[in-house]
């Protein structure tokens, strides 16, 4: 699968370092890895404004999709259209539908047919692939 925006892992890392990511914002975007829950810093941020890849930039959230499903990471109900490419994952012997930006391809959780309505659904997000912006736009 390719995405329209390609870097190297060192360039990567060091887009991450100057956006001063999170410590494990490499091994979540790049690496599919999964942050701890309840450690992440936008799990209970309520702020107004819009919610960005930590990677590209590209505008993944609105914050007023946000909403608390208890889980330990920050969940949306829905996401910007075009945004986020749907993978469904078969590791760890289940099958889950995982999301990376579409723009750069960085993992950014899993989404469940779980959520709220009117979409009935939870993007689990790890706080780490994720950049809060005031602006909603
Ligand atoms: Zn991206």
């Amino acid at each position: 699968m390719s995405f329209p925006i390609q870097k190297t892992d060192a360039q990567w890392h060091a887009v991450l370092q100057e956006k001063g990511a999170e410590p494990g914002a490499y091994q979540v975007t790049r690496h599919a890895a999964t942050e701890r829950p309840y450690t992440g810093k936008y799990e209970q941020h309520w702020a107004d404004g819009s919610y960005h890849c930590i990677c590209c930039g590209s505008k993944l959230f609105n914050a007023d999709t946000k909403f608390d499903a208890g889980c330990g990471w920050p969940s949306f109900s829905q996401a910007i259209p075009g945004a986020i490419r749907e993978i469904v994952d078969h590791s760890h012997g289940m099958s889950r539908t995982e999301t990376v930006c579409a723009q750069c391809g960085a993992h950014l959780g899993h989404v469940f047919e779980d959520g709220p309505r009117p979409t009935g659904l939870r993007y689990c997000m790890n706080s780490a692939s994720l950049d809060f912006s005031s602006d909603a736009s």
